[in-house]
């Protein structure tokens, strides 16, 4: 395997891809269905033609390369090109460009494949645009409607499915566009965290994608002169939402793979010499497994009804977002860790703490993730960067996969 031509690869296109950005001077912003979007994606149909793929787009903006096998059921394997507002250049795209280099190394070794396979770049997977994400995914697997789409806004107030239709794609149609042919979906990625990096692994291998809680917590006081209300007759909400949010970060860390944010906090009337007569914080746990992030939900409920019960003051709580772990597919993470063993690299298996397309895919059939180091940690900004050497690894171990994955399942 030649590891070098691959490492160059990687880079030269990464870079190329660099330019295709609204924010030149401030990282990559990508949003989908704009100018920089179809730019992108025409480079990367091109980029998919050179390695002998026949390409198409579909009604997601995705683009797809396609190889035939002896089977026309198909295993998936990509990532997304879209971006977060002034994100870095390896975001999902690093996904993308090593899995055009899986179709080239197939393609030069006249590798026959039981499965066909589709090299797949996917569409708002970030959901930067429209608060929403996972959008390839999400219609491949029959989970959006024409209604869904007329009711989701960018900050301009331009729908989804009004952006589609700019775009030149067909709105009207987005649930007739079900796959029921994908027997199996793997995806490169940057870690965007700091663990691999910490253990000095060259891979990692994604047990589990965590599940998310999000809720909005609202506590009602009142509004007093802050000089003249005596401490024992004040309704703080304030005072009695930061006893709860203390016990928040404390309760996470007692649970294995889980965290826990309030990153929003709002206060009323916000004014230095008045009691807060409200207080609205956005709480988020994340976790490997749902029992304990619902433990740590009920907990934080729990704490909000005995402040109520000994304050006076009330609360109510508002679910906003609800999704499961999903566990990726044991028989395709034994099949890359063969390939990590067989070939020398370096590895371990983590937890994703990130939503990734293949959690999507996990839901419904077998899908698995590589994980790439990223220096510092560091992601969603432009400083985020990993080594090319590292991403033609993870080539290299998906084109193994591939090639077995074919005669598996
Ligand atoms: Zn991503």
């Amino acid at each position: 395997m030649d590891t070098a031509k691959i490492t160059q690869n990687i880079t030269t296109e990464l870079e190329q891809l660099k330019k295709y950005t609204s924010t030149p001077e401030k990282g990559i912003t990508r949003f989908p269905f704009t100018q920089e979007a179809k730019e992108a994606a025409n480079y990367l149909a091109q980029l998919m033609t050179e390695v002998g793929l026949k390409v198409r787009t579909d009604n997601t903006g995705s683009i797809i390369g396609r190889l035939e096998g002896k089977s026309s059921e198909t295993i998936m394997l990509g990532s997304h090109y879209d971006s977060v507002k002034h994100g870095g250049a390896y975001d999902g795209i690093a996904g993308v460009i090593c899995a055009i280099e899986v179709a080239r190394l197939l393609r030069e070794n006249n590798n026959t494949l039981s499965y066909s396979l589709e090299i797949i770049a996917t569409n708002d997977e970030e959901g930067a645009r429209f608060n929403t994400g996972l959008f390839t995914g999400k219609v491949l697997l029959g989970q959006l409607t024409v209604d869904d789409i007329k009711n989701q806004f960018d900050a301009q107030g331009i729908s989804v499915y009004d952006a589609m239709k700019s775009y030149g794609l067909q709105p009207d149609e987005i649930a007739e566009h079900t796959r029921n042919d994908i027997k199996a979906f793997l995806e490169i990625h940057i870690e965007q965290g700091p663990v691999l990096e910490y253990h000095g692994a060259q891979l990692g291998i994604v047990q589990v994608i965590v599940g998310i809680k999000r809720a909005k917590i609202t506590i009602r006081g009142r509004a007093d002169h802050a000089g003249t209300m005596p401490m024992n007759m004040r309704q703080d909400a304030l005072e009695q939402a930061s006893k709860v949010i203390s016990k928040i970060s404390d309760r996470a860390r007692l649970f294995p793979n889980s965290v826990a944010t309030v990153g929003y906090l709002e206060v009323k009337p916000n004014i230095m010499n008045i009691v807060p007569s409200e207080v609205n914080f956005a709480v988020e746990i994340r976790g490997t497994d749902e029992d304990s992030i619902m433990s740590q939900y009920y907990a934080l409920l729990a704490d909000l009804d005995q402040m109520s019960h000994a304050s006076g003051l009330t609360y109510t709580a508002e679910n906003l977002l609800f999704t499961s772990p999903v566990k990726m597919n044991e028989t395709i993470m034994n099949i890359l860790e063969a390939s990590c063993i067989e070939r020398g690299y370096s590895y371990m298996q983590l937890p994703s703490g990130a939503g990734h397309d293949a959690q999507i895919f996990g839901e419904q059939i077998p899908a698995a993730m590589l994980f790439v180091p990223s220096i510092g940690g560091r992601s969603h900004c432009p400083e985020e960067k990993s080594e090319p050497k590292d991403l033609a690894v993870a080539t290299i171990v998906a084109y193994d996969a591939i090639l077995k994955i074919a005669n598996s399942l």
